[in-house]
């Protein structure tokens, strides 16, 4: 396996545009006789789907859900960015650039990250055209936030709903494609294996969610936009169908997967509440551009956070990053609200949270101006924990949340499989170690309305495949191997069900792979998940069949896929002899247990190449050159 990043030459800011220019086009009237499968319909999937469509490709779409409009990217909460610079406040494409490549710990690729900015831009016009809600001015201006990790505003948000509105506009330009016919819509198939023929991605294999069909489907191209993999650690901020599957059986098929062990644990979530429960919620970064965050100066201060008064409360992200303060990137914030927590001055039950608290902003601006703001997200917190946030503090801790490693891809946006690209939270490319808050949706929406419109055409005009149709053995494997697992979970018979499995999995990640890591408990965890796959092949129960709606099935092969890519997982975080961003080694720390980056060793992507379950991947390196940003210790002081 090679890995060619494909990083066009020339001086960054004409890449992009160099690159347009120099790719192969597809001429208007031959885009018709490509056919593009799209598996997810997400952001990334959906606004890929409608402007290929648009652009006259055939399309063929698949979701899980019942409706692409309950993709999880409807989640979001508090915004996206651009650098518009609406605000005046000193924003521009190079400081978005900049801003993400430090605050992804400078192990993101400079290129990507440039043209992630420059398009951002591009991507609200979009939207506004499509008549999305964003926020706006009194005078009718677009509004902006701040997000982590950034001195400016520049987060463009529709209340605390903007994933969802800007779904709903996806999935407007979607459904006009649907309805003209242009793309056809098969939502609530999952997508089981990859078909790779002569070394091209060339179709699927689904399972209708209700019938238990399984379906094969042939194209000249695949694009993966599948979300990302946080719930191997069964407890995460995601909905709770969120899965590796697709991408994980396409490493299976030679897709390279890398840097699975950069995960995010976002600081502001609701505190777990009990064993039995099945997802954490997150509060959106955005209270922190209001809300401040403390826990008591006193170890073990159990007074009701009202009687503490302001000189006994510790505002510790203020009083160790006064450049950023509240607004610290989420791997600092995170790790500042485990150390508080570990050192006994955690709040709440456990003594597993601390408080954001608006009573300084209900003070300054007025209940009703907070309201506004944040309203919804408010009435969420109330409903989940029986407290009002307007009268006592939120109690907030770190939770899984994104994961950052995903399949690698080139500047193209194409994996080390020829035909299969790979869009949004499901890729690897842009984020680094680390993601900023409000990144991921114009990641998402970059990738499908901006870049892979341009690409996908480049890899038609050059790879001049041969047609295929689902006769070719290869789907007639890939439909053995899918219903062979089916069967295979079916016939277990044992005593305990899949979420169990899963929660155990996700309670050892969670302590040996999460908000921190050292060697001595990935050794751990790298005996246990072996067994634990075993024991599992042994006594999962599925009840029901296959060829009906079966959603113990479903969650069943999910979990078993969880289970394989855990391990990929933890190894990645074995050999990464560094703590970088989500990161964090407890051997590599500096003395004030900030992250220490080994750049000389690991200034590289690592790309991991499947050779069988039993044995151990190759891990490939794609070195990262910073010929615009230096690399620098990251510092918010
Ligand atoms: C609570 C929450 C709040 C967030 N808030 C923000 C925010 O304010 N700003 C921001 O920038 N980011 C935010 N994020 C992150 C952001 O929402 C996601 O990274 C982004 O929406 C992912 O979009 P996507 O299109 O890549 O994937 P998704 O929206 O997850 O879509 C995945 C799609 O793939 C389909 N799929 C998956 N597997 C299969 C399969 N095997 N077969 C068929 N279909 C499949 C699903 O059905 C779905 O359609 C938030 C995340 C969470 C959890």
């Amino acid at each position: 396996m090679k890995l060619d990043s494909k990083i066009p030459a020339g001086p960054i800011e004409k890449k992009w545009d160099n690159h347009r220019f120099d790719i192969k086009l597809v001429n208007p009237a031959n885009k018709r006789k490509y056919r593009v499968l799209v598996v997810g319909s997400g952001l990334a999937g959906a606004s890929a789907a409608a402007t290929l469509s648009e652009l006259g490709y055939q399309v063929d779409c698949f979701c899980f859900q019942d409706s692409p409009r309950r993709a999880h990217s409807i989640a979001a909460q508090g915004g996206i960015n651009a650098a518009k610079n609406y605000q005046n406040d000193g924003d521009s494409i190079y400081r978005l650039f900049y801003d993400t490549v430090k605050g992804g710990d400078f192990r993101s690729r400079e290129a990507n990250v440039y043209r992630l900015a420059q398009v951002s831009v591009n991507i609200i016009d979009q939207c506004v055209a499509q008549g999305v809600p964003f926020a706006r001015e009194y005078g009718g201006h677009l509004a902006n936030r701040s997000f982590g990790g950034a001195q400016v505003s520049r987060t463009f948000y529709a209340r605390g709903q903007t994933g969802q509105q800007l779904l709903l506009g996806a999935y407007s330009a979607l459904e006009k494609q649907v309805g003209l016919g242009a793309v056809k819509m098969h939502s609530r198939h999952e997508m089981l294996e990859l078909v790779v023929i002569d070394g091209h991605a060339r179709g699927i294999i689904t399972r209708d969610l209700v019938s238990g069909e399984i379906e094969a489907w042939a194209g000249d191209a695949v694009v993966l936009a599948t979300g990302g993999y946080s719930n191997v650690f069964f407890l995460s901020t995601n909905a709770t169908g969120c899965n590796v599957t697709a991408t994980w059986r396409a490493y299976k098929k030679g897709a390279a997967f890398a840097n699975p062990c950069y995960t995010q644990i976002h600081p502001t979530c609701i505190p777990q509440q009990g064993e039995h429960q099945s997802k954490l919620t997150l509060m959106s970064e955005s209270l922190r551009n209001d809300g401040r965050i403390w826990v008591p100066k006193a170890h073990g201060d159990k007074r009701p956070p009202s009687q503490i008064p302001a000189s006994e409360r510790d505002y510790y992200l203020e009083r160790k990053y006064p450049s950023f303060g509240n607004l610290s990137p989420r791997d600092i914030s995170s790790r500042a609200a485990k150390q508080v927590c570990d050192e006994g001055r955690g709040v709440g039950p456990g003594g597993q949270g601390v408080y954001l608290d608006f009573a300084d902003a209900i003070a300054r601006l007025g209940e009703d101006v907070v309201r506004d703001r944040y309203g919804n997200l408010f009435q969420m917190y109330e409903q989940i924990t029986g407290e009002n946030p307007y009268q006592v503090p939120m109690r907030i801790y770190p939770a899984p949340h994104y994961t950052m490693g995903g399949l690698w891809v080139d500047y193209n946006l194409m994996s080390t499989i020829p035909g299969l690209h790979v869009l949004g939270e499901a890729n690897f490319s842009d984020h680094g170690a680390n993601r900023l808050g409000a990144s991921a949706l114009m990641q998402g929406l970059a990738d499908g309305y901006f870049v892979i419109p341009y690409t996908i055409g480049d890899y038609f005009a050059n790879a001049n495949q041969p047609k295929v149709t689902t006769d070719h053995p290869e789907f007639r494997n890939a439909i053995d191997a899918a219903t062979g697992k089916l069967n295979r979970l079916l016939s277990v018979n044992g005593k305990r069900t899949a979420t169990s499995f899963h929660r155990e999995l996700g309670r050892m990640l969670w302590d040996k792979c999460g908000m921190a890591r050292n060697a001595k408990g990935l050794q751990e965890a790298l005996k246990r998940i072996p067994e634990l796959r075993e024991e599992f092949w042994q006594n999962v129960t599925v009840a029901g069949e296959s060829g009906t709606m079966n959603q113990a099935l479903e969650k069943a092969g999910r979990v078993a896929d969880f289970l394989e890519f855990a391990e990929l997982m933890v190894v990645d975080a074995l050999e990464r002899e560094e703590s970088c961003g989500g990161h964090f080694r407890e051997e590599y720390q500096t003395e004030d247990g900030e992250a220490l980056r080994d750049d000389e060793k690991f200034a590289h992507v690592a790309a991991w190449e499947f050779q069988g379950l039993e044995k151990k991947p190759i891990r490939h390196v794609e070195s990262l050159e910073f010929e615009n940003v230096h690399l620098a210790t990251r510092s918010y002081k």
